[in-house]
């Protein structure tokens, strides 16, 4: 493939019609664990499947070219992904993190710097006296997640990564709301793009993986190297099933995202509804630095509902289509209450710190029909008592 080539191409060939034994189209899964030397002192390109396996290697150079990095590290879950690159800082080292972040990823961080791995600092980013602040401490990473889980917030990758760098600082992107279909942060100025690949590159709800992309060689080798000494890769057949997904992702996605779009309509006009976080709609104030860094909006949202818990209640168990579940980025819709469920672990203080209140409800949009969707919500609204609505709205 050519440096022009598309990167929907990539995503759906990439390694097709690769097998030199048989000619197989689909490029074979090798569970093997070990690989056999020639001859003394003569290794071949593979040795034992936790250093490389071909079949993670074929999915570790998709993610590269498709996220534009020099090249890539397959995790077995999103959180060792992060962990993966958390392990470049020591223990004088400082992280810079977004006060919204990813609860598992929140937890990861304060759980390490208890034991003194490293120091941490949660952070608004777009507060930019907070952020210049925290930045003159001298962090080693800065992480950034955009849009944020789950209220949908914007962060300029350009702005964060020229600033973060001018502090001498790298930058990782968390990318597994988009995926590179619609943001590819190493062109915006990251040094680490991560994924939690259980999302939408896989997109089939069957495998949980991570990756971490990193747009310097040497950062590859460093990360590589580390992923073999902690043995925290993903097995070759979660590897094989994440690139049999990741074949239409782009087609998956921008049909996901076209019926998110008409759901955060149909809920914007609601009246039990106060209010919806999609960076597609003109009043998100986050939409035009998100038309500028993404190549579309995404197929996640969230909204608050008007009324109290017990309407919150009513309103999940009562929805039809959506099914109550954590996780998102499947063919499947999915609708979760991120205080009793994503982001129960972060606490209520921090919670509140961060602007997630127990009326807010997220979706991950799936390929049912946009008509479906919006009767399956429908029905959630059907079972909240109107009066009590009246009264709290
Ligand atoms: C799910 C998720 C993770 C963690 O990934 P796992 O595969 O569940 O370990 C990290 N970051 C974000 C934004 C996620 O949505």
């Amino acid at each position: 493939m050519s440096e022009k080539t598309k990167l929907e191409t990539i995503a759906a060939v990439n390694g097709i019609a690769s097998d030199r034994n048989f000619g197989a189209v689909v490029p074979p899964i090798y569970l093997s664990s070990s690989f056999a030397f020639s001859g003394y002192e003569r290794g071949g390109k593979h040795e034992y499947t936790r250093t490389s396996n071909p079949s993670r290697d074929l999915l570790a150079e998709t993610l590269a070219k498709l996220e534009g990095g020099a090249g890539a590290v397959v995790t077995s879950s999103g959180m060792a992904a992060v962990d993966l690159v958390l392990s470049l800082a020591g223990r004088r080292d400082l992280i810079l993190a977004p006060h919204d972040c990813y609860g598992g990823t929140y937890r990861l961080l304060v759980m390490r710097k208890e034991r003194e791995q490293f120091d941490v600092n949660f952070v608004d980013q777009r507060d930019d006296a907070a952020f210049a602040a925290a930045l003159a401490r001298g962090p080693k990473l800065v992480l950034v997640e955009t849009p944020s889980n789950p209220l949908m917030r914007v962060a300029d990758i350009r702005a964060i990564a020229t600033r973060a760098k001018g502090a001498g600082a790298k930058v990782v992107v968390d990318n597994t709301f988009l995926s590179p279909a619609l943001q590819r942060p190493i062109e915006l100025g990251a040094d680490f793009v991560l994924h939690s690949t259980t999302k939408y590159l896989n997109g089939h709800s069957d495998v949980v993986g991570g990756a971490v992309v990193a747009a310097d060689a040497a950062d590859v080798e460093t990360l590589a190297a580390w992923a073999n000494v902690i043995g925290t890769a993903g097995s070759p057949f979660d590897a094989y099933l994440t690139l049999r997904g990741l074949r239409t992702l782009f087609p998956r996605i921008q049909r996901q995202q076209e019926s998110a779009m008409t759901v955060a309509r149909f809920l914007a006009q609601h009246p039990l509804v106060a209010a919806v976080y999609y960076p597609g709609l003109e009043t998100h104030p986050g939409h035009a630095l998100a038309a500028s860094q993404q190549d579309g909006f995404g197929a996640m949202l969230s909204f608050e509902l008007k009324g109290d818990t017990d309407t919150v209640r009513r309103f999940v168990e009562a929805v039809a289509v959506f099914t109550l579940a954590e996780s998102l980025g499947g063919v499947e819709s999915l609708i979760a209450h991120p205080a009793t469920m994503t982001h129960a672990a972060m606490g209520a203080e921090a919670r509140k710190a961060a602007g997630i209140t127990d009326r807010l409800i997220r979706l991950s949009v799936g390929l049912e029909a946009a008509t479906d969707l919006t009767a399956g919500l429908q029905c959630g609204f059907a079972a909240i008592v109107q009066p009590s609505i009246a009264k709290a709205g």
